[in-house]
């Protein structure tokens, strides 16, 4: 089965994503780690996406769906696959359109308020890199990491007024996008209000989704 998961960010598609991909034993495949890959391997597609990220501008639509389009074609995606981060854009949705057969896109749906008490809640250890969040993950001494005593910090993405414009910039971008799946009738949604607790609540309805695809 060939899946693609879409929702703004903090909305827990990746956690989701693994879930299935590990029930379903296919993988999956995100094009924020390709592009990091890429740029590591120093491959020519590597130092062009290098060069866009690096002076601030986005990369080109030609260039994101020659990447995933070969991540793709390789072995472990014959028996279906989980994309995330893809397609961002109208021509990506129509490219993909021809070098893949899409089963079902499956849109993640949280309202803004609870996506903002997410993502605003985190806090990641200085030192480490543990991640907690005050209300639902708290450390036992408040600012301080369970693990190894460090800081907890909020990152520069996660502060209020940050999420709210990527949230916006999601919103503007990727819209056009869900709206030409949608046309296609490839979109599932998914209603992503849900505590973590309650995840299963959500796989269920993906599964529900799913149970009819090959
Ligand atoms: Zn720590």
């Amino acid at each position: 089965m060939n899946i693609v998961v879409l929702g703004p960010p903090g909305v827990g598609k990746g956690t989701y994503a693994g879930v299935l991909s590990k029930k379903y034993d296919i993988p999956t495949i995100s094009v924020g780690d390709l592009f990091r890959r890429a740029i590591k391997n120093q491959t020519e597609l590597g130092k062009k996406i290098k060069s866009y990220v690096s002076s601030g501008n986005l990369v080109p639509d030609e260039t994101v769906i020659e990447l995933v389009k070969s991540r793709l074609e390789e072995d472990d995606c014959k028996n279906g696959f989980i994309l995330d981060g893809y397609p961002r854009t109208v021509p990506q949705a129509q490219a993909m359109m021809k070098f893949k057969k899409i089963d079902v896109a499956l849109n993640f749906i949280a309202p803004d308020e609870v996506i903002m008490e997410r993502i605003g809640g985190r806090r990641t250890c200085n030192k480490c890199g543990a991640i907690y969040h005050t209300k639902n993950v708290p450390p036992t001494i408040e600012g301080i990491c369970d693990q190894c005593s460090g800081r907890l910090v909020q990152r520069a993405d996660e502060k209020p007024e940050v999420i709210k414009n990527r949230l916006e910039v999601y919103r503007e971008k990727t819209q056009p996008v869900a709206d030409y799946l949608r046309k296609k009738g490839l979109i599932a949604d998914i209603d992503a209000n849900y505590p973590i607790e309650e995840i299963e609540k959500i796989i269920s309805q993906c599964k529900k989704h799913l149970q009819n695809i090959k």
